[in-house]
């Protein structure tokens, strides 16, 4: 069958016919949007970190395929009325769930003009992909990484993760592997983490066809960093029976308490027993641009391979998640693919090879870039290191208010910038027993985030649950941390008067 067009009548575009009225359109909605981010510094004005999503909003987006226009202004309103108020706010100061950045104004404003650009960073040559190629450079020197050195914007840690672990197979079983798979391969491939590793290392090596068996999650000190005695024990464990070990992933910031594990010495292990050395950095390698948290990270410049978000203490709006590797040309060997559509020139617009689509598996890629050019340009990272120092002092405030109280206590170390607690009860009342402190935990965790007040998360340490505050908004101040624990006295207060109660 072929197609059986008659001619149009009118050729359609989708610009608008009336540039004038977009424009009053467009600036009516960039100001409703500074608006909000100007009322998360106001604690009168700003909206509540999270709320309930009535069942009325949810329905609005249960309605059937718009074959027909809607006027903008009518589409924005109804942004306006549902979706921004009832988003998880992660840029408002009060937001300290998980680890989340707070994104800036400028990098909005960048995000609005790579979207206004349309740029498919995918490859060709073109000046949005020296920028990519100046964050690059700019990575390099951050981490000390030779000139040898390639990176990749993808979507965040955990992509950059996988792609680390693809890059460490190829390395370790050659090229050929890209044809032939694992079939041949006569010994499994291993790798070695902490404990205290994010659950993407396991699903990378899932995801690679590895296996999750075949990484090797090892204690971790007091400190949550691994146990290096462990690792090494356990590489030897593994050559004696017979299989591979080819990777080594440190941690440079927990994703549970911040922690960072000696780096050094496992770069050294890794260089002993010719080992890929990766670092997951997501949360905490951005620390580089302060020179209180630098030091802590000696030896992330010896990693073979290093991912990390510029979205999370970088405060780049989501997503842009980094990738750095020592030897550019392992990158292009696990990745880089000839395709006839893809053919390369040494002039015209198919010329600059290699591109971003031989580093990686994604071919069409957005430019976030851009978003991460502006930040670093405009703020500089002596003023991205303090803000990363700063939210480290508040966390250290929060922390000395724990040891403080008479009802909370602290459940970890405080690393960097992230707080593990709970609460333990009155003294004078009946003691908990340690599932009724769980629940009690677990629903303070949600009184919290239903109160509209703040948003801590929650997490299992030591098989208990506690309250994480993770502090990672440029935003935050000492009045946040104060409403925070004050609304959690109180909620918990109620809780356990309920609890008593509920047992007499
Ligand atoms: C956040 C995080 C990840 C995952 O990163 P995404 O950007 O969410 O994909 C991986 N590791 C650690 C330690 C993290 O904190």
């Amino acid at each position: 069958m072929s197609l059986n067009l008659s001619e149009p009548s009118d050729y359609t575009s989708l610009d608008p016919q009336d540039w004038v009225a977009f424009r009053a359109q467009s600036h009516h909605m960039l100001d409703d949007m500074l608006d909000h981010l100007q009322s998360l510094s106001s604690e009168v004005a700003r909206m509540p970190v999270w709320q309930p999503i009535a069942e009325t909003t949810r329905g609005h987006f249960r309605a059937s395929l718009p074959h027909t226009p809607t006027a903008l202004a009518q589409v924005h309103q109804q942004f306006m009325q549902d979706i921004l108020p009832n988003t998880a706010h992660n840029s408002h100061p009060a937001f300290m769930g998980w680890v989340q950045g707070g994104g800036t104004p400028v990098g909005m404003l960048a995000d609005m003009l790579a979207a206004g650009l349309n740029a498919n960073l995918g490859g060709r040559d073109q000046m949005p992909l020296e920028v990519e190629r100046q964050i690059v450079h700019w990575m390099r020197d951050l981490f000390g990484f030779p000139a040898s050195a390639n990176g990749l914007f993808v979507t965040g840690t955990s992509m950059a993760n996988l792609l680390s672990v693809l890059i460490a197979k190829t390395a370790a079983l050659g090229i050929a592997i890209r044809q032939d798979g694992l079939r041949n391969c006569p010994q499994q491939l291993v790798a070695y983490t902490s404990l205290a590793a994010h659950g993407c290392i396991a699903q990378a090596m899932d995801l690679s066809g590895l296996g999750k068996a075949a990484l090797r999650c090892l204690p971790v000190n007091p400190q949550h960093q691994i146990d290096l005695q462990a690792l090494q024990q356990a590489i030897e464990r593994d050559r004696a029976a017979g299989m591979r070990p080819f990777l080594i992933v440190g941690n440079a910031g927990t994703v549970d308490i911040g922690a960072i594990d000696d780096l050094h010495a496992l770069a050294t292990i890794a260089a002993r027993e010719q080992l890929w050395f990766h670092v997951d950095g997501a949360c905490a390698a951005l620390g580089m641009m302060s020179p209180e948290i630098a030091p802590l990270l000696r030896g992330i410049e010896q990693a073979d391979s290093l991912a990390f978000d510029f979205h999370k203490w970088g405060q780049v709006p989501y997503d842009a998640g980094f990738l750095l590797v020592r030897d550019g040309q392992q990158q292009l060997d696990t990745f880089s693919a000839p395709a006839a559509y893809l053919r390369r020139a040494t002039r015209g617009l198919a010329a600059g090879s290699p591109w971003p689509c031989d580093l990686g598996p994604d071919l069409s890629r957005g430019f976030r870039a851009l978003k991460t050019w502006f930040t670093l340009k405009t703020y500089g990272t002596d003023q991205l290191g303090k803000i990363m120092a700063q939210t480290c002092h508040l966390a250290q405030y929060l922390r000395d208010k724990i040891a403080a109280s008479a009802e909370f206590e602290l459940a970890a170390p405080v690393a960097l910038n992230i707080v593990c607690f709970r609460y333990r009860g009155t003294s004078g009342a009946p003691s908990m027993t340690a599932a009724q402190q769980d629940q009690l935990n677990a629903d303070l965790v949600t009184d919290l985030h239903e109160s509209g007040i703040a948003v801590p998360s929650l997490t299992t340490l030591d098989g208990r649950l506690v309250l994480r505050a993770a502090i990672v908004n440029h935003r935050t101040r000492i009045d946040d941390i104060d409403r925070m624990l004050q609304a959690a006295q109180r909620f918990a207060a109620m809780r356990s008067s309920h609890l008593i109660k509920g047992s007499t």
